[in-house]
């Protein structure tokens, strides 16, 4: 089992930004790409041939910093050098990588396709839900004139969720760029399963993704370190963890945050329970935390911000709350006025009685000042009476839960962010309340384009979780198999849906995980390449992340697959999945 972790250590940790220390309030850090790494500033490599390929990298993103081009596609697969150093350096440079991989380039193989060579990426004028990402397109081309013309149906592919203007185009998705496709359709469209489509919580329907930067943000509600890690939190967590790996299989740069909330009512009464400082509760929880999720192979977050060292932040956003009208102090405690949110509700869809009723059980509801201006209205500032406090001009307090993630992924991804998830139960108040602080604070709306929720674990029927006690424990469910296991049995339904812990099946993953290692062992590990094998698992993948089909699919073309196709299957299961 140790070498199986230290396989899953080796491939999840390109990074190793943002942990506990002092480097996790780091802002704006360019962390290596997942794989490519091509010198840039700072390299140490001395080649003339590397040399002149760093220099026009660094012309070309200072070209690009001028004219910034947003919104990139996903999953340009094409089989071109994922750098632009020979193979015989690729891996030697560690230099600060760049945020737009060199993937995006037409490779030399395609230059061959006219639509490579005359259709420049364009970047798209409006931006968010309903924008249009740019797209591979070709208007003037007259192969793509005649091949429009010839097909009879001009209107290019429209995903879903995509604005429209101006005359009929044709679009050539991010893999057209492969040879094949470029010489045989120059026109090529897109399929549906070409494009990264994602279940939006807020807008109910499934989207295709399209980042408005060139990173991709992605901010995951992390843990009150309390207690240890169980398995719904294990669940959650990988799943913005395939997440994350997929987009950076497609050479996307991805700035992933998740929070440690290390204050809270939970916190301090089992501290108190158990006598202990509250502080060392929670950095010793924290850090077994840490643990079992890297046995488990998570690719840690590149910043792990910290709710008691971003006080100053969550004072500064209430700040501007209040500037703006608000929010309201009330003896010593601010809150913020639903009223001054025209969108409130929007994220859950919930009555005011729903809401009412789910306040009420709420742990801290008892905090709350009934003289609020509305029931609904959240704390942003508590005055508290005992425990921790920190300063502030409204008076000595703690900051509310929900602001402390506004305040984390504003000042760490900015005021738009690509992606946010968490667990369903978060949905309403936490992140109902997040969109209402950050939208009314920043002014730009939306402030998230995909919200991400995945469904309970649950053991006999109930959702596991601390405050019921009912819980089975990572650490508990690795001392019986491997982490591989652990993921596949966990990643082995789709995270929309709830998941019933049962035993059977965890043993059963464990005799799957044991055949699929069997089945690859001594494979390479190949490029994720264009071959069909690639293509049925990404497919899946794309698909609003359908894990339990793309594990399907593995096992099956393990067990049936040519050996020629094992390489990437192996990269994928193991690079995408983590379960090999
Ligand atoms: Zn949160």
């Amino acid at each position: 089992m140790a070498r199986d972790e230290r396989v899953l250590r080796r491939q999840a940790r390109a990074v190793q930004a943002g942990l506990l220390g002092a480097r996790e309030e780091r802002v704006g850090v360019v962390r290596p790409l997942l794989f490519t790494q091509r010198g840039g500033a700072g390299s140490r490599h001395g080649c003339a041939a590397c040399r002149a390929s760093c220099a026009r990298g660094r012309a070309r993103d200072a070209a690009r910093r001028r004219s910034p081009r947003r919104g990139l596609s996903l999953h340009r697969r094409a089989r071109a050098p994922r750098t632009g150093l020979s193979p015989a350096h690729r891996g030697t440079h560690r230099g600060r990588a760049r945020v737009l991989p060199p993937r995006w380039r037409p490779s030399p193989r395609t230059r061959g396709g006219r639509c490579a060579r005359r259709a420049p990426a364009r970047a798209s004028a409006s931006r968010g839900q309903g924008a249009r990402g740019p797209v591979r397109e070709c208007r003037s081309s007259s192969r793509c004139r005649a091949a429009r013309a010839r097909s009879g149906s001009p209107r290019a592919r429209r995903t879903r969720g995509t604005a429209r203007s101006g005359p009929p185009r044709c679009v050539a998705g991010p893999r057209a760029w492969r040879r094949d496709l470029v010489s045989a359709a120059p026109c090529a469209r897109i399929s549906s399963a070409e494009v990264l489509r994602l279940y939006d919580t807020r807008r109910r329907e499934t989207f295709a993704f399209r980042p408005r930067g060139r990173t991709v943000t992605m901010y995951v509600c992390g843990v009150t370190p309390y207690d240890t890690t169980h398995l719904g939190h294990a669940r959650t967590f990988l799943v913005f963890d395939v997440l994350a790996r997929l987009l950076e299989s497609g050479g996307v740069a991805v700035r992933y945050a998740q929070n440690v909330t290390d204050v809270d009512e939970s916190i301090l009464q089992r501290a108190a329970r158990d006598g202990v400082d509250w502080r060392a509760l929670g950095r010793r929880e924290e850090r077994a935390f840490l643990d079992d999720m890297d046995r488990l192979g998570w690719r840690r977050p590149d910043v792990m911000p910290h709710a008691t060292r971003e006080i100053p932040t969550m004072r500064g956003l209430i700040d501007q709350l209040i500037a703006r009208g608000a929010a309201y102090r009330l003896e010593g405690s601010v809150y913020f006025s639903v009223a001054r949110a025209p969108h409130y509700g929007e994220l859950s869809r919930y009555s005011r009685a729903k809401m009412r009723r789910i306040l009420a059980e709420q742990d801290d509801a008892r905090l709350d000042d009934p003289r609020r201006r509305d029931p609904l209205d959240f704390a942003l500032w508590r005055r508290v009476p005992s425990g921790p406090a920190w300063p502030s001009r409204f008076g000595a307090g703690r900051p509310g839960w929900h602001l402390e993630c506004s305040a984390m992924a504003l000042r760490h991804l900015g005021d738009h962010i690509d992606i946010h998830g968490g667990g369903s139960d978060l949905v309403y108040p936490h992140h109902e309340n997040e969109i209402a602080q950050s939208e009314t604070a920043t002014g730009t709306r939306p402030f998230v384009t995909f919200w991400l929720h995945a469904g309970p674990v649950r053991l006999g029927g109930r959702k596991m979780s601390k405050s019921d006690g009912n819980m089975v424990f990572v650490r508990d469910a690795l001392a019986r198999g491997t982490p591989q296991a652990l993921r596949l049995y966990l990643l082995d339904r789709h995270y929309r849906r709830p998941f019933d812990h049962v035993e059977d099946r965890l043993a059963k993953a464990r005799t799957r995980a044991a055949a699929l290692a069997d089945r690859l062992a001594g494979a390479p590990m190949g490029p994720i390449g264009g071959d069909a094998a690639t293509r049925e698992v990404l497919t899946a993948l794309e698909d609003d992340l359908h894990t339990e089909r793309a594990i399907r699919a593995v096992e099956r073309l393990a067990r049936r697959a040519p050996p020629t196709t094992l390489a990437s299957l192996a990269a994928l299961a193991r690079t995408v999945l983590g379960i090999y």
